[in-house]
C-alpha cells in the first residue's frame, strides 16, 4: 500500500441494485457490496485512479455470483446470459460501454477496453470479437449460466415472457462510483438485464447519463431498476447535474427519487461528488450498497452499508 495517498482524500460507494430483495439474499448482498468496496478501495489506497477502482469493485461483484451481473447474471428468453456494461473517467470524459454480449467473464473490463479505444459503444457478436482482440476473459456462454439462474429460468417456463413488468422490480445490476487522491471521479455499471428478457433487449446500464455518469465537473453516479423508465429520464446525468448546480450528493440522490415519480419508475442511485460526499437513495423495497465516503481514514473506518428496508 503506497503512504502518499492521504486515506481520507478518496472515496468509493458501489451497490448491488434496487428492487425486492428477498430477506434471506440481504446477508450475501451486503457481503458481496462490502467486498467490492474494500477492493476498489485498496486499488485508490495503492494510488490507482478512480477509474481503476470502479473497474476492480465492479469486477468484483460481477464475479461474486449473487448479483444480476456477470456469472450470477439472469437468463434471457433463450436462456443465455446477454451482459450490458459501461465505464466512465470524470477527468476526460472517455466512456466505454458494451451492450448484448455473449461468453464475456467481466463485462466491466471490456467496456474499459472500449473507453481505451477510439470507440464508445460495442455491441452483440462485436463485443465478443472485441473481448477477444484486446486479451480480455471470454468462455463458451454456457459457462456464465448459475444453476440458481437455471433454476430460476425453468420455473417461469423456460423461454420468453420476461420479469412482471408491472411490478417493475427485477434487478441486481451492480454498480461503482469513485474519487481518487487526484480528485478525479469516475463511475460504472455492469447487468445481465432483465429476467427471460427479448434476445438483444439493453436496459439503461451501459448507457451513458441513464445508466452512469462522471464528470469532475458534477458527479458520479451508477443507476438501478427499470432501464425502460430510466433511459427516457437520463436519470444518471439528470441527477449529476443537480450536483454541478450545488447539491451535495446525498440531497442530490433523494432529490433524484422524485424524477422517477414522473414514469412511474422504480430504482436506484449511488451519487458521489467531489467533496466525497455519498448519496444512495432508492424507492424499491430495499438496496444493496457500500459506502466509504472522504474523510474517513482510520484502522477500522466506519463502512455504511444496505441493504436497507
Ligand atoms: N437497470 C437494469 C436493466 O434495466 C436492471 C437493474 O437495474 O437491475 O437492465
Amino acid at each position: 500500500m503506497s503512504s502518499s495517498v492521504d486515506p481520507t482524500s478518496i472515496a468509493i460507494a458501489v451497490h448491488g441494485g434496487a428492487f425486492a430483495i428477498p430477506p434471506g439474499e440481504y446477508e450475501a448482498h451486503r457481503l458481496g457490496c462490502r467486498k467490492a468496496l474494500e477492493r476498489g478501495r485498496e486499488v485508490l489506497l495503492d494510488g490507482g485512479s478512480a477509474l481503476d477502482a470502479v473497474e476492480a469493485a465492479v469486477r468484483a461483484l460481477e464475479d461474486d455470483g449473487s448479483f444480476d451481473a456477470g456469472r450470477g447474471s439472469f437468463l434471457d428468453e433463450t436462456g443465455t446470459v446477454s451482459l450490458d456494461a459501461g465505464i466512465m473517467d470524470g477527468a476526460t470524459l472517455k466512456t466505454g460501454s458494451i451492450a448484448a454480449g455473449i461468453g464475456i467473464r467481466n463485462a466491466v473490463t471490456v467496456a474499459r477496453r472500449v473507453l481505451e479505444s477510439p470507440h464508445a459503444v460495442i455491441v452483440g457478436e462485436g463485443a465478443r470479437l472485441f473481448a477477444e482482440r484486446t486479451g480480455c476473459d471470454v468462455c463458451d456462454p454456457a459457462e456464465m449460466v448459475h444453476p440458481r439462474e437455471l433454476a430460476r429460468w425453468q420455473a417461469a417456463g423456460g423461454g420468453g415472457g420476461g420479469p412482471n413488468w408491472a411490478s417493475q422490480l427485477f434487478g441486481d445490476t451492480v454498480g461503482a462510483v469513485a474519487l481518487d487522491a487526484q480528485g478525479n471521479l469516475a463511475a460504472a455499471t455492469s447487468t445481465g438485464g432483465s429476467p427471460g428478457k427479448p434476445r438483444g433487449r439493453v436496459g439503461d446500464s451501459p448507457f451513458v447519463g441513464a445508466g452512469l455518469f462522471a464528470d469532475n465537473r458534477s458527479a458520479a453516479t451508477s443507476t438501478t431498476g427499470h432501464g425502460e423508465r430510466i433511459i427516457p429520464l437520463v436519470w444518471a446525468k439528470a441527477v449529476a447535474d443537480l450536483v454541478e448546480r450545488g447539491h451535495a450528493a446525498p440531497q442530490a440522490a433523494t432529490m433524484g427519487l422524485t424524477m422517477l415519480d414522473r414514469l412511474d419508475a422504480k430504482g436506484g442511485i449511488i451519487v458521489l461528488d467531489r467533496q466525497g460526499n455519498v448519496g444512495v437513495a432508492w424507492n424499491t423495497p430495499a438496496m444493496a450498497f457500500a459506502a466509504w465516503p472522504a474523510g474517513v481514514g482510520g484502522a477500522r473506518p466506519e463502512i455504511k452499508d444496505g441493504p436497507r428496508a
